[in-house]
């Protein structure tokens, strides 16, 4: 199984992204079962609002570098894809400069574990325990899965690389095939981050 990473860096994208209009309510996240160590970031609360950063014409995906919005026509085929990983929020997002429709997009939060040595780990800060492996890190070279510990997401986060979201070669498949724009992924191999502390 081929695994990537969906660039939540996309400030160069000729599409329209989003930015909070002011700041929300937020709730604590899932929490490791085991240890009690957050799975992920806090979660936004709705109503949630937004606005479009650069011009009128939006892609599917919409990002601020923490969280992603997907139009009306990404949930609509999603629905029926057979994938797995993503929930939906129960109404479309208030976006303050457009009429079209987006929904807030959270992957789920799973015990997937990477093989750390065979990623180039450098620890930061760790703060989990054997089961969800929470941790910051200072660098990574690569991204190597143990997919004994993968359930078969099709999009999924894991506390053990905190942040980040990631997807399956059949959630890629999907974003090519119904050309579902601003998506950009980055395969694992290709992975590599130094946070330079
Ligand atoms: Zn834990």
């Amino acid at each position: 199984m081929h695994f990537y990473i969906l660039s939540l860096a996309t400030a160069k994208s000729t599409y329209a992204e989003f930015e909070l209009v002011d700041r929300p309510q937020r709730a604590e996240p899932p929490k490791c079962v085991a240890c009690g160590a957050r799975l992920s970031n806090l979660r936004r609360l709705p109503p949630h609002r937004y606005r479009l950063k650069h011009g009128n014409h939006p892609g599917d995906l919409l990002t601020d570098g923490m969280d992603i919005a997907v139009s009306t026509r990404f949930v609509e085929s999603y629905s029926v894809s057979g994938l797995s990983g993503l929930e939906f929020s129960d109404t479309t997002i208030e976006l303050c400069n457009t009429a079209l429709a987006y929904y807030m997009a959270s992957p789920v939060c799973t015990y997937t574990l990477l093989d750390e040595s065979a990623s180039g780990i450098a620890i930061n800060n760790f703060r989990g325990c054997d089961k969800c492996r929470a941790m910051s890190i200072k660098s990574i070279d690569r991204v190597v899965l143990r997919e004994e510990t993968w359930l078969g997401e099709d999009i999924f986060r894991t506390a053990n690389l905190f942040g980040e979201i990631l997807t399956s070669q059949r959630f890629v498949d999907f974003v090519y095939s119904n050309k579902f724009t601003n998506f950009q992924f980055i395969g694992q191999q290709d992975y590599h981050v130094d946070f330079g502390i």
